[in-house]
């Protein structure tokens, strides 16, 4: 196991992978930008490194500035968390030309499933069913026209670099989709520096279930099962749950087939998720693969038992798998909400501000994985994630009622939170009866 690593990221991630580290008896390095300078996770680390002012592009997506920590502190491995240099391989590869391990895939597989459209080709050659669409980057417009004439409106444009609900449009009609190749072209170059978009055909009414696969560097592979994610909000997911309502025992079966057989196309080693989308006819299509801890592992861990953080530092250190795929057994179910920071009075903008009072929930079967205390101040340089509440009960008709009852317990002043958005969709019915569908919360709001 490693003597010391460096932890490239802030907030609840930093927090999750330093306790981690301290119960395996790791050192820990934690990286912090000024607008970071009291933050919790700083208090629990061994050393801490100041890589620069609050914007992200000058701290925690600033390469040479976190690999000269790595070399000042002396670390063996860095540890990327979620979101920032987590899927870049170029930082992957520089790690490696400096001798410092990255936790998580090789540079060649994060480059192949890095990109949408490799991703897919990828699957589709593994025999693992993608939405049908164009075999490739789109560049020019009556090439989308055709592709999306002969699939059949709604439509999708993706960003082939996309991630975190950037870069997506829907096109209902040759109009929407020329105004909507622009809008995801020029979105994604704001945002990954590559406009490269591709179309698909859009699925109505689909769930988003993904599968946790884990391979360790001797070349086994297994899956964790998988999480529902159809509660989101512009494309991004607000609530996870496992198991899935949604799925069979067969159907798990299938799925978690589909994921590994993806996943060992790529020649994936570590933690990833395998996202697809699950049609009301029961068809499933592959998305994309996240390589990467998810923000929903936490879900995971409940129903498996296991400490997923724990098991990335193992494999990266070169330890076999414990668990044969016939040793993993889903227990109860879990839930997750992301306690954002936003004002639901404001179509959720995101609400920097000071924290007066933070009081999270506790009892039986309840977890808060969060960086936040009172009087802690909200930077408007990050992304809005104050908590994430998890509860895990023996069925879902407990954990709702136990996910109700800590969100009631939640009590955070000073900035507005997504809290009572939670409450209202956890006593409707059709979440209660699991017959919800991505477009769900967005429905609800729009008063549908
Ligand atoms: P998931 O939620 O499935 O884990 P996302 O793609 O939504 O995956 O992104 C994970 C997290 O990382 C989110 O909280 C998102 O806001 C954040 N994130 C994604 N890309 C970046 C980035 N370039 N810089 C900072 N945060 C990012
Ligand atoms: P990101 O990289 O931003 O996470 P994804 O490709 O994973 O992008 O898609 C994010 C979400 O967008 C999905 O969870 C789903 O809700 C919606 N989505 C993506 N592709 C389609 C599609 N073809 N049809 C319907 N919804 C889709
Ligand atoms: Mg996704």
């Amino acid at each position: 196991m490693f003597n010391r690593i460096l932890v490239a990221n802030r907030g609840e991630i930093a927090l999750r992978v330093i306790r981690a580290c301290q119960e395996l008896g790791i050192q820990t390095v934690a990286v912090y930008s000024e607008a970071d300078k009291d933050a919790l996770y700083l208090r629990l680390a061994d050393e801490t490194v100041c890589i620069g002012p609050g914007p992200s592009k000058q701290s925690y997506l600033d390469i040479p500035r976190i690999i000269s920590a790595a070399e000042i502190t002396d670390v063996e491995a860095i540890h990327p968390g979620y979101g920032f240099l987590s899927e870049n391989a170029q930082f992957a590869e520089v790690c490696r030309s400096c001798h410092i391990q990255f936790i998580g895939p090789s540079p060649e597989t994060m480059r192949k499933l890095g990109d949408k459209v490799e991703a897919r080709k990828l699957a589709r050659e593994a025999g693992v069913p993608v939405v049908p669409g164009s075999p490739g980057i789109v560049v020019e417009e009556a090439e989308a026209l055709s592709v999306a004439r002969e699939i059949g409106y709604p439509v999708m444009i993706k960003a082939a670099s996309g991630g975190g609900g950037r870069g997506l449009r829907v096109a209902h009609n040759d109009a929407s989709l020329s105004t909507g190749l622009r809008a995801a072209r020029s979105e994604a170059e704001a945002a990954f520096k590559k406009s490269g978009v591709y179309v698909e055909k859009y699925i109505p009414r689909a769930r988003h279930v993904e599968f946790q696969v884990m391979g360790d560097l001797q070349g086994r592979l297994i899956h964790l099962g998988e999480r529902d994610c159809s509660l989101q909000r512009r494309h991004q997911k607000l609530v996870e749950e496992s198991p899935s309502p949604a799925l069979t025992p067969e159907a798990r079966q299938r799925m978690g087939a589909a994921a590994l057989a993806v996943a060992r196309a790529a020649g994936y080693t570590h933690l990833g998720t395998a996202e697809f989308l699950l049609a009301p006819d029961s068809q499933f299509y592959f998305i994309e693969m996240n390589c990467r801890i998810q923000v929903e592992h936490p879900v995971t861990e409940m129903v498996t038992g296991l400490d997923l953080v724990k098991e990335q530092l193992r494999i990266a250190s070169g330890e076999s798998l414990r668990l044969a795929q016939e040793d993993v057994r889903l227990h109860g179910c879990a839930i997750e909400c992301r306690i954002n920071a936003e004002d639901p009075e404001n179509d959720f903008a995101p609400c920097a501000g000071k924290v007066s009072l933070f009081s999270p929930p506790g009892g039986p079967g309840t977890r808060v994985d969060s960086h936040v205390h009172s009087g802690y101040t909200v930077s408007p340089f990050y992304d809005s994630l104050l908590a994430k509440l998890i509860v895990h009960r023996e069925n879902r008709r407990d954990a709702i009622a136990a996910m109700r009852r800590a969100l009631e317990e939640f009590v955070v002043e000073g900035v507005k939170t997504t809290i009572p958005l939670y409450l209202e969709l956890f006593g409707h019915t059709n979440y209660i009866t699991g017959d919800v569908d991505t477009t769900f919360v967005e429905t609800y709001l729009g008063g549908g």
